[in-house]
């Protein structure tokens, strides 16, 4: 990977949060650091990007995103270590699908070189936002929106590309109770569920709302066309281990968000010798697996929370509990040892941390 290829102009703030900053009341998501990253897209080409003080945009009321959602993001983190050095975790993955996300919502792609680059020059200015409390880390959003000032269906000719961080604290999820969503649909074949694209969000919300209604924390989505195949559980990707195999579902049908951190527990578990299937699962397989006892843990897999167990599967009124979190052998092991990867406690001997 290429470093200091790219120089971005910097204008610091003069107003940094910093001194004030309340750690110990952190809102996820709601506190951002003191610069961002801004690039902008017109003429055919991209602009020369600059790092400037966090601030509010201004926008026309017709910008396109706003009303045709060309719209894409991605999610990542930055670490402290014990000696001090700042790491982040496989951003060339983020890179990689940011093109993709791009590509497919008809949008320019940013060079991937150019938007680790990026990322990494933004957090090294503000590396102070980046503390050793254990737990916590820099999460970075990188995004990306089209500009036309216009209402009108077709490929804005202008965009921004920018990326903001928000210091968030150690990220505890209770254990989680799913219901097997077989109405409502994430992604369809052929649509743009691969993509990181902001309506797969919008779309998701409505049918989220109804299954918190009846006590469900996040819905499993299933396959549009026969709802019997498992694809995602909310935001995250879906892992079960059945009978010591780990499984999870292919990536061939669109439908799936291609989770870093999914590939990256799969990748682990194949070094540490347990066996790993990605192919298609049924609700039928799952629900069998828990009846039998052959399930042996199931988890979503995502940047904020990285491994997040599921202790009950609601299924057509039904509820299936699943093993106590604390005998889960494999997932336990796979939390632990990526939270001392990302944060430099265990050699990096996949090469995934790139040092800011
Ligand atoms: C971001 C995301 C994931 C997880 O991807 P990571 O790269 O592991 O954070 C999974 N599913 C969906 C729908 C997502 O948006």
């Amino acid at each position: 990977m290429s470093t200091e290829t790219y120089t971005f102009p910097i204008t610091k703030t003069t107003h940094s949060k910093l001194s004030y900053f309340d750690w110990d009341h952190l809102h996820f998501g709601k506190d951002f650091s003191d610069h961002m990253f801004m690039m902008e897209y017109k003429d055919g080409k991209w602009e020369q990007g600059e790092i400037i003080p966090f601030e509010h945009i201004s926008m026309h009321p017709a910008m396109s995103a706003i009303h045709y959602g060309q719209s894409i993001f991605e999610g990542m983190k930055a670490h402290r270590t014990s000696n001090d050095d700042i790491l982040i975790f496989r951003p060339d993955m983020n890179a990689k699908r940011f093109a993709e996300s791009a590509e497919r919502m008809c949008m320019p792609p940013v060079n991937e070189d150019l938007f680790v680059e990026a990322i990494r020059q933004l957090v090294k200015l503000d590396s102070e936002w980046v503390t050793k409390r254990r737990g916590h880390s820099l999460y970075i959003r990188p995004f990306m929106f089209a500009t036309d000032e216009l209402v009108g269906i077709r490929p804005s000719e202008t965009y921004k590309f920018m990326i903001i961080t928000s210091p968030v604290g150690q990220y505890y999820s209770d254990p989680l109770n799913v219901k097997i969503e077989t109405h409502y649909t994430r992604a369809a074949y052929g649509g743009v569920g691969r993509a990181k694209a902001a309506g797969n969000y919008a779309a998701s919300l409505y049918p989220a709302m109804l299954g918190k209604k009846e006590g469900y924390h996040q819905l499993v989505w299933t396959d549009a066309s026969t709802n019997t195949f498992i694809e995602e559980s909310g935001t995250m990707n879906i892992m079960f281990q059945i009978n010591d195999v780990l499984i999870t579902p292919d990536e061939d049908h669109d439908t799936i968000l291609r989770g870093i951190t999914k590939r990256s527990v799969i990748e682990v578990a194949k070094k540490w010798g347990i066996k790993v299937e990605e192919r298609m699962i049924t609700v039928q397989e799952v629900i069998d697996a828990v009846n039998d006892g052959t399930l042996q843990d199931a988890f979503g897999a995502g940047t904020a929370a990285t491994i997040a167990p599921i202790a009950m599967i609601g299924f057509e009124g039904k509820q299936y509990h699943l093993p106590s979190v604390e005998s889960r052998t494999l997932s336990n092991r796979i939390k632990t040892f990526l939270a001392d990867l990302k944060t430099g406690r265990v050699a990096d001997e996949f090469g995934w941390n790139l040092k800011v």
